[in-house]
């Protein structure tokens, strides 16, 4: 019998993009907070008006919308035509708002974040000088976009201003759902106790039937995050919460409702003198951007950032 040479045939490895499941009818909101964001809390009860959207404009349909994200740390190397974050789908939310502390009727009313109810939203911290927390968040998330734009990436904010009333955190959530976002982050800064200092990266922790799915992933993408921007600002870890700058929360909307990987982070304390001067510092807010793009790009296409 003549023998037959079989030629082996190398099967090339696709790549799969992952699928994270729609939104669930989506309940809720809440504050990244930990002491300090909730601090500007508005002081009158729910009322019956619903909290106004303002994200119409920002959560415009995606000409990658219907196809699925990519999962992390599986990109191909980029080409010389092919921008790095070509194809990938970013959803960053500036936390609060600067209409919110002028409607407590709207942002105080309760929503069911799953494992609690909250208020809508919050009116942020601020420092000892009365720089708003919802500034800062909203100054960096547009730095950030700028960047990852310029990488290629499709953004979307979960407000287009700051100077609009919420929308509740669980809407917050919604969007970076609605757009399938291969990655999402809520920006914020901290209302601790004047002694301390420093960042912590919020990761969702385990919520059965709700971020089951999004823990692993999400974890990879706070530690780039985390690491990037350690590196890149100095800012140190912080001293009053978390450990070595990483959390884990089971109380936050914004985490609880993602179907997407996404991670809040409390860029510095408001609170404390040190942190404050970074805070208002249009040099520190331009290296803080930097350093969540670079993280982004470390999730989003493997490597250390
Ligand atoms: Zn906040």
């Amino acid at each position: 019998m003549r023998r037959v040479r079989i030629r082996r045939v190398r099967i090339r490895r696709v790549r799969i993009r992952r699928v994270y499941p729609a939104a669930a009818a989506c309940a809720v909101a809440a504050c990244a907070a930990s002491a300090g964001c909730a601090t500007g809390q508005a002081g009158a009860g729910p009322t019956a008006t619903p909290p106004q959207s303002n994200v119409t404009a920002t959560a415009r349909p995606s000409a990658t919308a219907s196809s699925a994200p990519s999962a992390p740390h599986t990109r191909h190397a980029p080409t010389p035509h092919r921008l790095p974050l070509a194809g990938d789908v970013i959803v960053i939310d500036p936390g609060h708002n600067g209409g919110n502390a002028a409607h407590p009727e709207i942002i105080n009313q309760l929503v069911n974040v799953i494992t609690e109810q909250k208020p809508c939203d919050t009116a942020g911290a601020q420092t000892d000088a009365g720089y708003p927390e919802h500034a800062f968040n909203f100054d960096v998330a547009t730095r950030l976009a700028a960047l990852l734009r310029k990488e290629g990436a499709k953004v979307v904010l979960t407000r287009p201003t700051d100077a609009g009333v919420g929308p509740c955190v669980t809407q917050r959530a919604e969007i970076g759902n609605r757009e399938h976002a291969d990655a999402a982050i809520s920006i914020h800064a901290d209302g601790g106790p004047p002694g301390g200092s420093g960042f912590e990266v919020i990761e969702p922790g385990l919520v059965p039937g709700y971020t089951d799915k999004i823990v692993k992933p999400s974890r990879l993408l706070g530690q780039d995050i985390r690491s990037a921007f350690h590196t890149m600002t100095d800012e140190p870890y912080s001293d009053y919460v978390g450990v070595r700058g990483l959390d884990v929360r089971t109380d936050l909307g914004g985490l609880n409702l993602s179907k997407v990987p996404k991670v809040f982070i409390e860029s510095a304390n408001m609170r404390n003198s040190r942190d404050a001067a970074l805070l208002t510092s249009p040099t520190f807010r331009q290296r803080a951007a930097a350093a969540l793009a670079a993280g982004f790009t470390a999730f989003l296409r493997g490597g250390s950032p």
